[in-house]
């Protein structure tokens, strides 16, 4: 019984390879040490040793037994292995003749036994334990030597022979049993595989199938559906009727996707190149997408290098597929404005040529950190932004999947909250270099409008024959041409459809691919080769669901004119018909409309920055500068117990000293925008300019720097650059920024100089009283009476980003200023002497005056700037402060 448990232990491949090695070595140890009991006997060995082994082979036993049972065979392996080196290893040493025996072979055989059985951390402990017991061992043997039993010389060779037979025995069997534990596992593996493949054969057999079953009724239903809103007078019944009609097309989109998916994956779906006219492949996509967008009132501009050659080689059916996705998702994701539709050409080698394929849109967008996911399988992204928007998450897998089977590439770039663009490069091979010329969106729409209507013509000497072994197919396919006058004739088989062929002679045969007996592709070849057939060249056109294996360039290939996927509706039908029926039998029963939507190609390429600066309302420029730099601004904002007021917009500098004067500056706080508010800020921004350098307060002084890295992390080019500093000190690094793009430094460059530039900067107040740094948490509040008596003014220095408290300055306020500026210009760095700025709140003009003299005193500089702190500076500091800030030099 244990036995058996033991086997079944040992093949069983859901266990790990160190249990069952466990269960395998723990038995044959148990069949040595039985061994070994039985050879001592025999051989007179010593009692206590013999004595010894017995416990063990019991206590083993017990172990094994347990771990089995209990499935702890990590916990036996563990017990085994500390008994073998701490305990019976060494006694055997010791008590089998130490280094003249054979127990030192047996050390050897402990230490596989925990490498291959125990796992984890454990086997090192185990590991080092057994070394550290072994080196003790012979130490002892070595010191001690009157302590190690003696053998004669006989009992040594034999002992140590016997050992080593069993140990070597011992060390094979576990390799051997390791080896077919790999083959066996590789075996499995290989067929694991194998299995999967057939089970992933046979998903998508099974969704080719469910699909096809799930298409049917559907086709039924919306072929019904349309007749519904056709005859329909009540508004209600219409209304209900549209709404079946969008689900269905759901439906379908849905089992469409997934199909594609499942063959993609399965390497099913191939691309089949011919040639194409790219005019024509891309009026069908435009018009497959036109009317949703129409009435999402978006704008549809398209834009087609007059270059492109007019006939290429390549697989236009995917290129559609992949645009019209890529269209579909910029309309789903739009809410106003516009999307796009461009094509660029690049020459390769001769003959041939690279699409470039751009789809833009201004909507929702994507965060840049979502971007990576967005061609993952069902993976739906900005789930706020699009509640409503219904999708399963497979459109940009099949692009991408498509794009790549075609050679091509995509990427994607996106202002979050602004837009979109994927691009899409494609290399086809050139037919005819001849260019398409200039091209309009109404010439492309009016290109299909020319045969885009209902009911549109009629064809009274027309007869067609429909192909379909369902009742229900065919009688919606009859009813939706009912108006065309034409003589409508059905078929149930391919046999009857012979038969029928066979007499009378058609203008057009609409045929149904999946029936019994004899389906839609054999029909054809049998019409085709019918002795005495009347519709040997009738136009054929295949009318199928299924979509698997046989897409429409296979359709094309069997020699049919013509391909409708289901559920088909009147346009299709009669689009096709148009195409094929004979000019003269053709009655035109309403008149082309011209198209008047969006033709104009739209303001695409408006001038753009290649990099603007932005900063915050904090940045104390004089409103000149930031005039003549065209900087825009983001405002902070202004709390106090009254509310929030926005800086510079709601409340002014006066106001705020006006403020702090009746009550203090205890309870007023600068508070920096929402990662919202920044969001929204860069998104407008990137409108106007490629990328954004936005300079921030710093974030360790109180500064947004945090927020505005969380806002710039939506985007993909906004960089953010921490200003360490705050009021002049922020506009003084503007002012660099401003430099280094007008010098024309890539966005890169003139941050990692901005990076540099900041540290140059010397940015230091004097404050009129201590509530600054009380606030800042920096001074006890009790200190505050004590200021007061010594008219205490500290002194901060900005190291850092960090304002940090420089010196306190006593007494008078004229005398602690001027010691205060006597500082600033003695640091022992050289400072660059083209600007100086001096910022203040509420200084009266002589106050002012007097600092500009003092300034002055200690270094000219070429241009004094004295600048009024901004609101939310002045809440910063309060009343009477003034600032310091200049360059130093590149040292
Ligand atoms: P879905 O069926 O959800 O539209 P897709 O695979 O086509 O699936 O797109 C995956 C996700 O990528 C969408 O859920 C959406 O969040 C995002 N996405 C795709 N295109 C756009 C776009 N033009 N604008 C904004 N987000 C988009």
């Amino acid at each position: 019984m244990i036995i058996q448990k033991l086997f079944n232990n040992v093949e069983d491949h859901n266990k790990s390879l160190q249990e069952r090695v466990f269960v395998i070595l723990t038995f044959i140890g148990m069949l040595s040490v039985f061994l070994l009991i039985f050879i001592g006997m025999i051989m007179g060995d010593n009692i206590l040793n013999t004595l010894a082994l017995v416990a063990c082979f019991f206590g083993f036993l017990g172990v094994i037994i347990f771990s089995i049972k209990k499935r702890r065979v990590q916990t036996g392996a563990t017990i085994i292995g500390v008994v073998l080196v701490v305990f019976l290893l060494p006694l055997s040493f010791i008590y089998g003749g130490g280094i003249y025996g054979g127990s030192p072979l047996w050390f050897i055989f402990g230490f596989a036994f925990i490498g291959m059985t125990v796992a984890g951390k454990r086997k090192y402990v185990l590991m080092a334990i057994g070394a550290i017991a072994m080196s003790a061992s012979y130490y002892l043997a070595y010191m001690y030597p009157e302590y190690v039993a003696k053998h004669t010389i006989l009992a040594a060779h034999m002992d140590s022979l016997i050992s080593n037979l069993i140990v070597s025995i011992l060390l094979v069997v576990m390799i051997l049993f390791e080896n077919r534990v790999y083959i066996s596992e590789n075996k499995l593996i290989e067929k694991q595989k194998e299995e999967i493949q057939k089970l992933s054969q046979s998903k998508s057999k099974f969704f080719s199938t469910v699909s096809h079953e799930i298409r049917t009724p559907i086709d039924t239903m919306v072929g019904f559906n349309e007749l519904i809103i056709r005859d329909s007078d009540s508004e209600e019944i219409t209304e209900n009727a549209l709404n079946i009609k969008s689900a269905g097309r759901m439906l379908l989109n849905l089992v469409n996707d997934v199909l594609d998916v499942a063959k993609l994956e399965s390497g099913k779906m191939e691309i089949v190149p011919n040639e194409y006219d790219v005019i024509n492949m891309l009026s069908e996509t435009i018009n497959m997408t036109y009317e949703e967008a129409h009435e999402k009132r978006l704008k549809y501009y398209v834009d087609i290098d007059p270059q492109t050659p007019k006939i290429l080689i390549g697989d236009d059916i995917r290129i559609e597929q992949i645009l019209i996705n890529l269209l579909n998702n910029a309309i789903k994701y739009t809410n106003e404005g516009s999307i796009t539709l461009s094509l660029r050409t690049k020459p390769m080698g001769p003959g041939e040529i690279m699409l470039v394929f751009t789809v833009e849109d201004t909507g929702i967008g994507i965060k840049k950190d979502a971007i990576a996911y967005v061609f993952d399988e069902f993976k739906r992204v900005n789930e706020n932004g699009a509640k409503d928007v219904m999708g399963t998450g497979l459109g940009l897998t099949i692009v991408k999947m498509l794009t790549e089977q075609m050679n091509g590439e995509i990427q994607v770039n996106s202002i979050y909250t602004k837009g979109s663009s994927f691009v899409v490069t494609l290399p086809q091979e050139v037919v005819k270099s001849e260019p398409v010329g200039e091209i309009t969106l109404e010439d492309l729409r009016n290109k299909e409008l020319a045969s885009e209507y209902r009911q549109s013509f009629e064809a009274p000497g027309a007869r067609i024959l429909i192909v379909d072994d369902n009742q229900m197919n065919r009688v919606v396919t009859k009813r939706l041409l009912r108006d065309t006058k034409m003589e409508i004739d059905e078929a149930a088989s391919g046999i009857e459809c012979l038969e029928k062929c066979a007499n009378i002679q058609y203008e057009c045969i609409f045929m149904d691919q999946v029936m019994p007996e004899m389906d839609g592709t054999e029909c054809l070849r049998q019409i085709r080769q019918q002795m005495g057939g009347m519709n040997r060249e009738t136009p054929v056109v295949v009318i199928t669901a299924f979509t698997t294996g046989d897409d429409q360039a296979k359709f094309r290939m069997a020699g049919f004119d013509g391909y409708i996927l289901k559920p088909v509706n009147g346009e299709m039908l009669e689009n096709t018909l148009l195409r094929i029926l004979p000019a003269d039998l053709i009655r035109r029963t309403r008149p082309l409309e011209a198209n008047q939507a969006g033709g104009k190609k739209g303001n695409l390429h408006k001038d753009r920055l290649p990099i603007l600066i932005t900063t915050e309302s904090v940045c104390d420029l004089p409103p000149e500068m930031i005039e003549k730099m065209r900087i825009p601004i983001i405002p902070f904002s202004i709390r106090n117990k009254n509310g929030s007021f926005i800086d510079g917009v709601e409340t002014e500098t006066e106001g705020v000293l006006e403020y702090i004067s009746e009550n203090g500056n205890e309870d007023l706080f600068a508070e920096s925008p929402s990662v919202q508010e920044y969001e929204e800020f860069f998104a407008s921004r990137l409108d106007e300019a490629d990328n954004v350098i936005h300079i921030s307060m710093s974030g360790k002084a109180g500064g947004a720097y945090h927020i505005a890295m969380e806002a710039a992390a939506s985007f993909d080019r906004v960089h953010i650059v921490d200003s360490e500093s705050l009021s002049c000190g922020v506009g003084m690094l503007v002012l660099e920024a401003h430099n280094l793009v007008q010098a024309g430094f890539d966005a890169a460059e003139c941050v990692r100089q901005l990076d540099k530039i900041k540290k140059r900067i010397h940015t230091s107040f004097l404050i009129n009283n201590i509530d600054y740094l009380i606030k800042l948490g920096r001074i006890n509040p009790r200190m505050k009476g004590v200021s007061r008596i010594f008219m205490l003014k500290p002194g901060i220095l900005f190291r850092d980003g960090r304002g940090t408290l420089m010196r306190m300055f006593m007494g008078a306020a004229a005398k602690a200023k001027k010691r205060y500026i006597g500082m600033q210009f003695d640091t022992g760095r050289l400072i660059d002497k083209r600007r100086v700025f001096i910022t203040h709140t509420g200084l009266t003009a002589s106050e002012l005056d007097d600092i500009l003299r003092w300034v002055g005193d200690e270094m000219i500089f070429d241009e004094v700037i004295v600048q009024k702190e901004s609101a939310a500076c002045a809440a910063i500091h309060g009343q009477g402060a003034f600032g310091i800030i200049f360059l130093y030099e590149d040292e």
